[in-house]
């Protein structure tokens, strides 16, 4: 066994259907007696119930929670915040809620309860995208972490197949780099086999009844498995790529993450015991990434990165800012065989994991 290191979040993790209920004794055990409850427009009947739940606990609420998390809409709910003497925050909804408590926790020291509705993970991670003026900076600092999270079953029945498609394949990219991170350790990989596990059981359950109410306990159980492997570990080569595809041209972020996924796997086929791992989380006898391909044909997520509005003349720009300051990765990152890659997922092919 390789050397390792290894660092537990202390977050507080309260698990089921219903849990929403728990909000008001969960919120009192972090010594929040003043909250601030954030949430989308699109999620206002949640914070209805959140502040039903917290009486007197909540002192006001913002429901204007965008993605991205750009500073101007930060500092619109600080001032709020600020102007209520709020001593705690509660987040409910998927990354882009989540993401604005981050943002208000790491200018003013706030502990922050959340409470999931998507399968994002941002709730089990220090790390906070913010944009401004158009330039999304990212940062990892402990004072972002939540420090309790309750995961209801019940709240993510709503979320639309299509959603809970690319958001599921979203956390399985964190659990998939994971598996091959630079600083990976026995214990993310454990987590991030049976995150995969999760969801390659679970999202097929849901593409065949999206209120399959056991379904989505797996399902967001591997949300909670993936999240975990994200806030621990560094991602590589499948998260350098998205996140120069969604910045230079404007990609919704899921989606991108589902039509990259199965070539960064192909491209990375050299990490042997990462390959072994998911192939065996996605119960495939194929390379894992056909698999993983396998398996979003299955799902109807995206396939080409031209449907989501992506020119074919970005292709080269792509594989140029990718190979400028790589991440680590467990393949050498270089243009030539990016400029495939990208090729094959600009244009809706499989993967070909046997040229690697
Ligand atoms: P989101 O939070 O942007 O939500 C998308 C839409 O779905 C919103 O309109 C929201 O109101 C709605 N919605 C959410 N849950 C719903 C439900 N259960 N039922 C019905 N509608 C629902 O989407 P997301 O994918 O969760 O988050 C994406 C953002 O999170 C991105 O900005 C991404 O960068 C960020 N993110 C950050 C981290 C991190 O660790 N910092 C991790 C993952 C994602």
């Amino acid at each position: 066994m390789q050397a390792f290191q290894f660092e537990n979040a202390a977050t507080r993790i309260r698990f089921g259907s219903g849990s929403l209920v728990h909000l008001r004794e969960e919120v009192a055990r972090l010594g929040i007696t003043r909250a601030i409850v954030l949430t989308t427009p699109q999620q206002i009947s949640l914070a209805d119930r959140a502040e039903e739940l917290l009486g007197e606990m909540s002192v006001t609420r913002f429901t204007q929670a965008t993605m991205h998390t750009p500073v101007t809409v930060t500092q619109a709910a600080l001032a709020q915040a600020r102007e209520a003497g709020v001593d705690g925050i509660v987040s409910l909804g998927g990354g882009s809620t989540i993401g604005l408590g981050k943002a208000i926790a790491l200018r003013t020291g706030l502990p922050q309860i959340t409470v999931p509705t998507t399968y994002a993970g941002s709730e089990m991670t220090p790390i906070l995208g913010e944009t401004d003026a158009g330039r999304k900076v990212t940062q990892r600092q402990p004072v972002i972490q939540p420090r309790a999270v309750i995961y209801d079953v019940d709240l993510t029945l709503s979320l639309p197949l299509a959603a809970s498609v690319t958001s599921g394949i979203n956390a399985i990219a964190h659990a998939v780099e994971a598996l091959y991170a630079v600083d990976a350790n026995p214990v993310t990989s454990l987590l991030a086999e049976e995150g995969i596990r999760s969801f390659a059981q679970a999202l097929p359950r849901l593409h065949t009844d999206p209120k399959d109410r056991s379904a989505r306990e797996q399902a967001l159980y591997g949300a909670w498995l993936c999240g975990t492997c994200l806030g621990q570990v560094g991602m590589a080569l499948h998260h350098k790529l998205c996140h120069t595809l969604g910045g230079t041209f404007d990609l919704p972020h899921a989606e991108t993450h589902s039509i990259v996924l199965p070539h960064a796997i192909a491209y990375n086929a050299v990490a042997g015991d990462a390959m072994g791992r998911i192939a065996r989380a996605l119960g495939t006898d194929q390379p894992p990434a056909l698999g993983m391909f396998a398996l979003c044909r299955q799902l109807g997520a995206p396939a080409a990165l031209r449907d989501l509005g992506m020119p074919e003349a970005g292709i080269a720009q792509a594989a140029d800012l990718a190979a400028a300051n790589p991440y680590p990765n467990p393949r050498p990152i270089e243009r030539d065989p990016l400029m495939a890659l990208l090729r094959r997922a600009w244009a809706g092919s499989p993967p070909l994991p046997e040229e690697t």
